[in-house]
């Protein structure tokens, strides 16, 4: 038999993707450190003073370090800068909640989105998470693992998702091939595909509120998630509770994904 309890005491997470109180990755934050994790986070430069207001409500030895994946030499940075404050430190927890595209992809019809933005989509939402486990590698711990976020419209169409609906496709592609090639050496890396959530992301998302009202008259559970029921998913894919699950997309989203006829279709 494995470990049953979460053990989370005295590891460390590096943290991708916090730009507000209501971002995703700021409950896993509250959540992996409630459980005894330190956290590294890497914020974009452009929310560095939100970060900085945020700071004194994550634990004290938190430790935040600029990074920008859209620009190669800023991860390599952003490893360079966490070693001098922490030399020899190694992650056990990647968390990867970094999504964006050009408004351009979201307010033309997909078929006439020039190259410019669709690389840049991909490079930022989907590739980003093989350029930081690629720069990451020698900075894992034994047994790490990486979490990121994805959403459904990857594998079904969602009105006005648009370009993110195939960044997504690839960042679950690369989930099962990073974790093919990883998981000999005993790092998992799995992504939680979250049900929609009011965020700064989101609200560039078109009709983004007609989402969650559909959502929440027709999923299971009859609710939208909320950051937090993300967060204890994510706690759960970072702790040996999880060990034997790798190469994974796990709904967490009020069971909106195993439906088919909305219930309201009569109505
Ligand atoms: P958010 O806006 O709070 O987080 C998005 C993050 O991406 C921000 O922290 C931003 O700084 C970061 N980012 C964007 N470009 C970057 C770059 N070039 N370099 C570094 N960081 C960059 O919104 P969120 O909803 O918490 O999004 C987190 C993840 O969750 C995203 O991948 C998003 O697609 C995914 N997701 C969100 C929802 C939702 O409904 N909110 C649903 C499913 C999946």
């Amino acid at each position: 038999m494995g470990d049953t309890i979460l053990k989370l005491d005295g590891k460390t997470a590096l943290v991708f993707g916090v730009a507000s109180e209501e971002s995703i990755a700021y409950a896993i934050c509250k959540s992996l450190s409630s459980a005894g994790c330190n956290l590294v986070l890497g914020f974009q430069p452009r929310f560095r003073s939100r970060i900085q207001q945020l700071l004194p409500t994550l634990p004290k030895n938190t430790q935040i370090h600029p990074i920008d994946v859209n620009k190669p030499d800023s991860i390599s940075n952003f490893y360079k800068s966490w070693q001098a404050e922490s030399p020899g430190q190694k992650a056990n927890i990647v968390i990867h909640a970094i999504g964006f595209a050009p408004r351009e992809a979201f307010d033309r019809n997909l078929l006439f989105v020039d190259s410019d933005p669709i690389d840049t989509a991909l490079r930022i939402s989907a590739h980003s998470l093989q350029s930081i486990l690629r720069s990451g590698l020698p900075h894992l711990a034994p047994e790490s693992s990486t979490i990121t976020l994805t959403y459904a419209a990857s594998t079904r169409h969602v009105p006005s998702y648009g370009l993110m609906s195939i960044a997504k496709a690839a960042l679950e592609a690369w989930v099962r091939e990073i974790a093919a090639r990883l998981g000999p050496d005993g790092h998992r890396v799995n992504a939680i595909s979250a049900g929609p959530i009011k965020t700064l992301a989101a609200s560039g998302i078109p009709g983004f509120e007609g989402i969650l009202d559909h959502v929440e008259r027709n999923s299971p559970l009859r609710r939208n998630v909320d950051q937090m029921d993300v967060a204890g998913a994510a706690t759960w894919l970072a702790s040996p509770l999880s060990s034997g699950v790798t190469a994974q997309v796990i709904h967490v989203d009020g069971g909106y994904s195993s439906t088919m006829v909305p219930e309201d279709v009569n109505r």
